[in-house]
C-alpha cells in the first residue's frame, strides 16, 4: 500500500462557474501554502455540477477548463499538485455505492448544508435524487484519496462530518477497528480510511456582494448566487461590482451624529479580509462609527485593494488562456495520478468488503 512521505490533502471545487474571492480565502490560500509540505489532490467535481444544471452540459465542460485555468493562475503548480476531473476517476463512483449503505437516509437529508443549498439556490422540492446523492458522493471524492486533511470553507463542515462517519463505520464494520478508537488512530488500528480533519481557511465564509438571503442573513459568496467577484474579473468589473455592493441600509448617514456599526456593513468584512493596511482599516472604521466616512470612499479603496490582489492572477490567467493545451495536460497528468491512488483504495476497500473476485478489468493508460 502506498505510504505517502508527506501528509496528503484533498479538496476541490464544483465547476458551476469560475473561482471567486470566497474560494481564494476559504481554500485556495491554504492549498498554495500546503503545496510543498503536502501531497495535494484537487478535484474538479464535474458530476456534482449536474445536480443543478443537468440541462447545460457544455457550460459544465467550459467551467471545468475555467476552474483549472483559475488554479494555474493562482499558482497551483501541476508539477507539485494533482488537479483532476472527477468523472475520469471511476473508482470514486464505485466507492460511493458502498458508502451510501453506511449513511442512514434521514441522516443525509438532515445535513444542514444540503438544506441551505436547497433554500438559497431556490431548488424547492424539484431537485433530483442526485442532489442529496452528491453529498454521499463527496465522502467518496475524499476517501478515495485517504487524505489526512481537507482544506475547505465553513459550508463544507457538515459534508466532512459525514465523511468522518463513513470512515469510522467502514473501518469498524469491515476492518475490525474498535469503536472506542481515537479518531486520529483509525489507520494505526487497522482501518483503511483515516477519519479526516477539516482545515478551515483564514476566512471561513466570505459573504457575497448582494443582500441577505431568504432567512435574512447575508448569503455566502457563491458561484451560483450571482453575488461573486471572480478572480478573473477585469478591473472595470471589480469596480462595478464593488460600487454596487450591498451595504448596511440602516447605517447613519455620514452627516448624521451617532454610531454606525461596521459589523453590519459587509464592506468592512472585505477590508478586514483583503486590505493589507490594517492601520487604515482601524482608523476608517472608527471614523465610520462616528458617521465621518461614507460607503463610497470605503468602496473606492476596496476596488484598489482587490485590483492589486487580482492583477497578478489575471496576468498569469491570460498566459494560460493562450495555452489551452497546457491546461488540459495539467489535468491529464493529475487525473492519471488520481486514478492510480483511487484504484489502489478501491482494491483495498473491496478486499475489506470481501467483494474482491476477479481483480480489476479496467485498463488504465
Ligand atoms: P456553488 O454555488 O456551485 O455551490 P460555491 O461558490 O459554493 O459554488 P464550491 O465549488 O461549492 O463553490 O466550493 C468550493 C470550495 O470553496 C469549498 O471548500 C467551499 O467551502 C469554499 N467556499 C465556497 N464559497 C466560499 C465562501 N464564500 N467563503 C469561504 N469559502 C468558500
Ligand atoms: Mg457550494
Amino acid at each position: 500500500m502506498s505510504q505517502p512521505s508527506k501528509p496528503r490533502i484533498l479538496t476541490g471545487d464544483t465547476p458551476t462557474g469560475k473561482l471567486h474571492l470566497g474560494h481564494y480565502v476559504g481554500s485556495v490560500e491554504n492549498r498554495l501554502a500546503l503545496q510543498d509540505s503536502c501531497e495535494c489532490y484537487f478535484i474538479i467535481a464535474n458530476k456534482h455540477a449536474f445536480t443543478t444544471r443537468s440541462d447545460r452540459p457544455e457550460e459544465i465542460r467550459q467551467s471545468v477548463i475555467e476552474i483549472a485555468t483559475d488554479y494555474l493562475a493562482c499558482g497551483i503548480d501541476p508539477d507539485r499538485s494533482n488537479m483532476f476531473i472527477q468523472s475520469e476517476v471511476p473508482a470514486i463512483d464505485e466507492l460511493t455505492f458502498f458508502f451510501a449503505m453506511l449513511l442512514p437516509f434521514n441522516r443525509v437529508m438532515r445535513n444542514p448544508t444540503l438544506k441551505d443549498e436547497i433554500r438559497d439556490k431556490g431548488l424547492g422540492d424539484e431537485y433530483p435524487f442526485g442532489f442529496p446523492l452528491y453529498a454521499v458522493g463527496q465522502t467518496a471524492d475524499i476517501l478515495a484519496f485517504r487524505p489526512e486533511m481537507v482544506p475547505v470553507g465553513e459550508d463544507q463542515l457538515p459534508h466532512l462530518e459525514m465523511t468522518r462517519e463513513v470512515a469510522r463505520r467502514f473501518d469498524q464494520l469491515y476492518c475490525g477497528v474498535d469503536p472506542h478508537t481515537d479518531d486520529k488512530d483509525y489507520v494505526k488500528a487497522g482501518g483503511l480510511f483515516p477519519v479526516i480533519q477539516p482545515k478551515l481557511g483564514r476566512v471561513k465564509r466570505l459573504v457575497g456582494t448582494g443582500g441577505p438571503g431568504p432567512d435574512g442573513n447575508l448569503l455566502k459568496m457563491s458561484k451560483s448566487l450571482n453575488n461573486a467577484i471572480f478572480l478573473s474579473d477585469d478591473a472595470d468589473t471589480v469596480h462595478r461590482k464593488v460600487m454596487g455592493m450591498y451595504t448596511d441600509p440602516k447605517r447613519i448617514r455620514a452627516t448624521d451624529p451617532g454610531e454606525a456599526d461596521p459589523e453590519k456593513n459587509p464592506l468592512w468584512a472585505f477590508h478586514e479580509t483583503f486590505n493589507p493596511d490594517k492601520a487604515w482599516v482601524a482608523e476608517m472604521q472608527e471614523a465610520y462609527r462616528r458617521g465621518k466616512v461614507g460607503d463610497v470612499a470605503i468602496k473606492k479603496r476596496l476596488v484598489e485593494v482587490l485590483n492589486a490582489l487580482l492583477e497578478p492572477i489575471r496576468q498569469r490567467r491570460r498566459q494560460y488562456e493562450q495555452r489551452p493545451d497546457d491546461v488540459l495536460d495539467a489535468l491529464r497528468k493529475g487525473t492519471i495520478q488520481a486514478n492510480r491512488l483511487a484504484e489502489e483504495t478501491l482494491a483495498l476497500a473491496k478486499q475489506a468488503l470481501r467483494q474482491d473476485y476477479f481483480g480489476r478489468t479496467l485498463t488504465m493508460k
